[in-house]
C-alpha cells in the first residue's frame, strides 16, 4: 500500500464505531472493570488507565507505525518532548553522546544543562561527517543523533554511512524526522533505531496542535515505551484527533507544499542578491545527491542567504508581507518567515559570512501570490 492510501486507510477503527469515518475523542482519565476479574486479566478492555492508551491514541499510534514502517509509536505533546525523551530512552549518566552540529536549537539546550546534569556528555560533530564519526567514537558513546536535514541550514546527513559506524560499535541513531514528516524520509529502512517527529509541523498541518511522536524498530520500542510510562508523558486527545485528521490530507498536502518551495527556490536563485538557497531539493544544493538517494520527496521549508542589511531594511520588507507572515513553527498551510541565526560549533565559516539569513516555510498558497510578495518585500528593502 503506497502512502496516500495508507494515510487514509490507517487508524480509523470504523467497525468499532458505529461506522463514523473518523475515530472518536475518547475523553478519559478513568478506565472502568465491571468484575474483579476483568480488572486482573484486562478481558473486558485492553486498556488500563487514560494516561497511559485510549482508542484514539492507539489509532494515531497504529498510523504513524504503518506510514514509517515502525515496529511501534508512542505520543508525546510536543516535538521536543518527543526529541527528548527519544534521547533519554538510549543515554544514561557516564555515556558520551554524539549530536549532530544542525540540531534543532532547543534539542542542543536540553543536551547541554539537563543531560549534562544527568552525567551525559554530548559532543556535537560536523553533520557533513559520514563515515568519519568512526573517529568520534569512544567506550562510553550510546548514540549517535541526527537531524536531517538539519534546521536553519538544511544540510543532509549520509544516514546509512553514521548508522553502519554504530552498528559496527553496537552504538544506537536516532533522527529528528520532521522535515522528513514519516513520508518523505523512512528512517528504519535506513537503518536507526529511534525516530522523533514534531507532528506539530506537517502531520497536525493546521498550526492549531503541538504533538510529537516516538517510532522505534523492534529491538527498540520497549526502551522508549518504558521512559514515556515512567515520566508519564501524555498527549490531550483533542491534540491527537488533529493530528488523525491532519493525517488524512498528509501525503497530498506535502506535495502541493514541495512543488511551491522548488519553484520559489528557483526563482530565488536568480536573484543577484540571493547569495543561497538552502535547499537539499535543488539541482545544484548541498546535499543533494543524498537527498535525492535517501528521500522520497521535499518539504516546503528552506532558508535563504541574502547580501547583508541593516535591521531597518530587513523590517521593511518583513512587516508589510501580505502573505508570508512572521512566526516560529512551520508545516501548516500557511506561509511563514523569519530571519535565523546560525550558531555552529564546528566549522562556523560556513555559514559565518556576514549575510542575512531568512527561513521560508511555503504553504499552500498560489506560488505567483507568494513569489509576487516576495519581490515586493525585496524592493522594499532595498534590495
Ligand atoms: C519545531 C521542531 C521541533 C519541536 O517541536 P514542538 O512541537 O514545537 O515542540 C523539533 N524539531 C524540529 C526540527 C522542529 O522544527
Amino acid at each position: 500500500m503506497k502512502d496516500e492510501t495508507k494515510s487514509i486507510s490507517v487508524g480509523r477503527g470504523d467497525s468499532q464505531h458505529y461506522g463514523s469515518v473518523n475515530m472518536p475523542v475518547y475523553h478519559t482519565s478513568t478506565i472502568l472493570f465491571p468484575r474483579l476479574q476483568d480488572l486482573r486479566n484486562r478481558a473486558s478492555t485492553p486498556y488500563r488507565y487514560g494516561r497511559s492508551g485510549t482508542p484514539t491514541s492507539t489509532a494515531l499510534e497504529e498510523a504513524i507505525t504503518a506510514l514509517e514502517n515502525a515496529a511501534g509509536c508512542v505520543i508525546t505533546p510536543s516535538g521536543l518532548s518527543a526529541v527528548t525523551i527519544a534521547i533519554l530512552s538510549v543515554a544514561k549518566s557516564g555515556d558520551h553522546i554524539l549530536v549532530a552540529d544542525s540540531v534543532y536549537t532547543p534539542t542542543r539546550r536540553f543536551c547541554d544543562t539537563t543531560l549534562r546534569q544527568m552525567g551525559v556528555e554530548a559532543q556535537y560533530y560536523d553533520p557533513l561527517i559520514g563515515a568519519d564519526i568512526a573517529t568520534h567514537i569512544r567506550p562510553n558513546t550510546s548514540l549517535i543523533f541526527t537531524e536531517s536535514p538539519g534546521s536553519h541550514t538544511f544540510e543532509v546527513q549520509d544516514i546509512p554511512a553514521l548508522c553502519a559506524v554504530a552498528k559496527q560499535h553496537n552504538i544506537k541513531t536516532a533522527i529528528d524526522n520532521t522535515w522528513g514528516s514519516c513520508i518523505n524520509f523512512k528512517p528504519f529502512a535506513h537503518g536507526l533505531d529511534i525516530s522523533a517527529t514534531a507532528a506539530t509541523k506537517y502531520i497536525v498541518g493546521h498550526s492549531d496542535a503541538l504533538l510529537g511522536v516516538i517510532t522505534a524498530n523492534a529491538e527498540t520500542i520497549e526502551a522508549v515505551r518504558d521512559i514515556h510510562r515512567q515520566l508519564g508523558i501524555c498527549a490531550a486527545p483533542d491534540d491527537i484527533y488533529l493530528a488523525l485528521r491532519g493525517l488524512r490530507t498528509l501525503p497530498t498536502r506535502l506535495e502541493k507544499h514541495e512543488t511551491t518551495a522548488l519553484a520559489i527556490a528557483q526563482w530565488l536563485q536568480g536573484l543577484s542578491f540571493v547569495r543561497r538557497v538552502l535547499f537539499p531539493a535543488l539541482p545544484d544544493a548541498q546535499g543533494h545527491d543524498l537527498w535525492k538517494r535517501d528521500f522520497e520527496g521535499a518539504a516546503g521549508l528552506f532558508s535563504i542567504e541574502l547580501d547583508p542589511c541593516t535591521e531597518a531594511q530587513l523590517a521593511a520588507m518583513l512587516d508589510d508581507m501580505a502573505h508570508f507572515s512572521m512566526g516560529y513553527s512551520w508545516g501548516g498551510y500557511e506561509s511563514l518567515i523569519v530571519p535565523c541565526a546560525i550558531n555552529r560549533s564546528i566549522n562556523p565559516d560556513r555559514f559565518d559570512t556576514g549575510g542575512q539569513y531568512l527561513r521560508l516555510n511555503i504553504g499552500l498558497e498560489n506560488k505567483d501570490d507568494l513569489i509576487a510578495d516576495l519581490q515586493d518585500g525585496f524592493a522594499r528593502a532595498g534590495y
